[in-house]
């Protein structure tokens, strides 16, 4: 059996040069550059931008990390381009937040259009055979992914297979959350989104990563590790080795080792590089146990209502800005906000909410977490 590779590396901090060397070492151990990319190709750097924010609240992928992928490929003669569609709202102005912007214009890697695409079929996909894809994505020979090792409410992790999910341009996006408001369905679909664009290699800044609120206001966890590998399934098992989270419980494990990405058995993986006992944290926060799958027909709302987690507002740290309804892709919204009276805070109507938890996931304030049910926590102990 020929295994899948992960390679580790230790890297203590973003400092440019030292993240460079972390980078080319993790390459070399997995077969090198020119393995994955051959002179003049058009390859196009697929970060992850949630939301613009600085590079310190670790909800992107660091600039650091960015720079010295850039900086290799580009020496092995790539041309380079780099984007990504958020969660909301245009790409331009994210990027220049992120630090992702000032990172490529340093080595004149130019923008892709990451906010309009084409439909692009795929008849193979296992639940999903229609896709708007970004030009940018279209347009290059082969995609480089950059993911994050960050929590994440619907899918617990948010790593390799996850970070595709911007190559879906603008609202296209929320429509998935709408047709598809199953855990598992969802999971499937970020499945044969991958198997479509088929990135050729993930690099996940693990250096510094979001625990709890996750994926975009939770608490920056310094694990200080690079994770390299051609395995999308594979490097997220590893990244739940490192967090002690059971790999069964991200629902792409399964579905994206159906679709043939590539395995998230510990037995089918090769690990190299540093040892990965000295990267694990016992005590990473995040949610160690499986998404509630959505019920269909009679119980669905009985089961939404009194065992699926819900997203609940803190109204102490509620700016009433209007996003969490602004982002809901339910129509009539699951969120009442009141514009025209600011002494009102937005109220979630929990029969019309799909427990999608965008509005969780780009709450500006992390004003929104998603909390357990009373039956919900008595089945899951
Ligand atoms: S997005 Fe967050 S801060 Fe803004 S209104 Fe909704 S809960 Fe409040
Ligand atoms: S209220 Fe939040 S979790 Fe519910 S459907 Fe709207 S965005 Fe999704």
């Amino acid at each position: 059996m020929i295994k899948s590779k992960v390679a580790l590396v230790r890297c203590d901090g973003y400092d440019d040069e030292k993240v460079y060397a972390a980078v080319v070492r993790g390459m070399e151990l997995i077969g090198g550059v020119s393995c994955y990319i051959k002179p003049g190709e058009k390859i196009v750097l697929k970060p992850n931008v949630l939301w613009g924010s600085e590079p310190e609240k670790c909800v992107t992928t660091h600039p650091a990390v960015f720079k010295a992928v850039g900086r290799l490929l580009q020496g092995a003669g790539a041309q380079l381009t780099y984007g990504d569609s958020p969660g909301f709202g245009k790409t331009a102005l994210h990027m220049q937040r992120t630090g992702l912007k000032k990172a490529a214009d340093d080595l004149g890697i130019a923008s892709a259009d990451f906010d309009s695409g084409e439909v692009t079929v795929h008849k193979s996909g296992l639940l999903n055979k229609r896709f708007v894809i970004a030009n940018g994505i279209l347009a290059a020979d082969g995609v480089v992914s950059l993911p994050k090792l960050k929590t994440h409410g619907l899918t617990r992790l948010t790593g390799a297979i996850k970070n595709q999910f911007g190559c879906i341009p603008g609202t296209f996006k929320g429509q998935f959350h709408l047709k598809m408001p199953d855990p598992y369905d969802f999971a499937t679909m970020l499945v044969d989104l991958n198997s479509l664009i088929r990135p050729r290699l993930f690099i996940m800044d693990g250096i510094i990563a979001m625990e709890g609120n996750g994926p975009r206001n939770g608490n920056p966890r310094r694990l200080n590790v690079l994770l390299f590998s051609s395995d999308p399934v594979a490097l997220d098992s590893i990244a739940c080795r490192i967090i002690d989270l059971n790999p069964e419980f991200v629902p792409t494990s399964k579905p994206g080792e159906k679709a043939g990405l590539g395995t998230y058995r510990y037995d089918e993986i090769e690990i190299a590089g540093d040892d990965i006992e000295t990267f694990i944290t016992r005590d990473f926060d995040v949610t160690r146990r499986p998404p509630v799958p959505a019920a269909s027909g009679r119980m669905r709302t009985f089961l939404k209502n009194r065992v699926t987690p819900r997203p609940v507002i803190d109204k102490t740290k509620c700016t009433r800005c209007g996003v969490c309804s602004k982002v809901c892709p339910v129509n009539p919204k699951a969120i009442e906000y009141y514009p025209e009276d600011k002494s009102k805070f937005p109220q979630h109507k929990y029969d019309l909410c799909i427990r999608c938890y965008c509005c969780q996931e780009l709450c500006p304030e992390g004003a929104i977490s998603v909390k357990n049910t009373f039956l919900g926590s008595l089945i899951s102990r």
